[in-house]
């Protein structure tokens, strides 16, 4: 573990992180936990997930709960953030992190699947900070990490729903971050490359091998990798960043 784990930085901080019960989103909450956050972890169906990572995550010794929470749905997303502050007294930390894929060529792609996508990644994401932003503004203090992708900075063939959803991410978070600097808030985008998930886990190993030759670095990240990034968007270090979106990616977008 790095050290900063053990400095207990962010020691009493109030944490929220969307689509927390697994991957990348499971990999912050307890990256934030270790360094000492109270962390509230959300999914969209798997509870029994989301209350296993709020257990692993009360084991390094910080408060935690599961929320279960569709984050498209606006009251759903504002009723997380109010459990939080419910609980803790306020946020500091968002962590928009909830993702989906509906993979598919322009051509072919349903009205449908380009909703349903935008709706989770981007709206999601917009919903949890409009309920955030208050309460954080009141505080004149918060930080705010949104999951984006190298695919949002380069497109993708056969996602452009996806790219479409993270590049709108970027947008949000640029324009969210001039909004809130005035109030101590900062917000930034991680964009992670390849990364080993559940999301990534059903390509089919050719396209997994073409993936892996584009990344310089010969691997692909780890869930880890970029809970460290979001770590220090997240920490006071970070408190005069803003509107930044930082690569996680082995230099695959170099
Ligand atoms: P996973 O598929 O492993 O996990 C997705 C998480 O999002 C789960 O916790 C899931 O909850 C949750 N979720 C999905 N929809 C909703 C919703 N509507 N409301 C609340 N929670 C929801 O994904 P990853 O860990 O791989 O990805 C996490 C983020 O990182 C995503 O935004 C993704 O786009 C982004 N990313 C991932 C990359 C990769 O290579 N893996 C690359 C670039 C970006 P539940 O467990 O209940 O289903």
């Amino acid at each position: 573990m790095p050290e900063t784990y053990e400095a207990k930085y962010l020691a009493g901080r109030r944490a929220l992180v969307t689509g927390g019960s697994r991957g990348i989103g499971r990999a912050a909450a307890l990256a934030l936990a270790g360094a000492g956050a109270h962390v509230a972890v959300n999914c969209a169906g798997r509870a029994d997930a989301a209350r296993e990572t709020a257990e692993a995550c009360r084991a390094l010794g910080v408060q935690a709960m599961a929320l279960q929470g569709d984050v498209s749905d606006p009251a759903a997303a504002a009723a997380l953030v109010e459990a939080v502050c419910r609980e803790w007294g306020g946020i500091d930390i968002l962590v928009n992190n909830a993702g989906i894929t509906r993979d598919g060529l322009l051509m072919r792609m349903d009205e449908e699947d380009f909703d349903a996508v935008l709706a989770t990644n981007l709206k999601g994401a917009f919903h949890c900070m409009k309920a955030a932003c208050r309460p954080m503004m009141k505080a004149r203090y918060g930080r705010i990490v949104n999951m984006s992708s190298i695919v949002g900075l380069r497109g993708n063939a056969g996602q452009a729903n996806y790219a479409a959803s993270k590049a709108g991410l970027i947008g949000l978070s640029k324009s969210a971050a001039k909004e809130l600097a005035g109030r101590g808030i900062t917000v930034n985008c991680v964009a992670p490359g390849f990364i080993d998930t559940d999301m990534t886990a059903v390509l089919p190993d050719k396209v997994k091998e073409q993936l892996r030759g584009q990344i310089p670095m010969g691997r692909l990240g780890s869930a880890g990798d970029v809970a460290a990034a979001v770590l220090f968007f997240a920490g006071e270090g970070a408190g005069y960043i803003t509107g930044q979106v930082l690569c996680v990616d082995g230099g695959m977008a170099v």
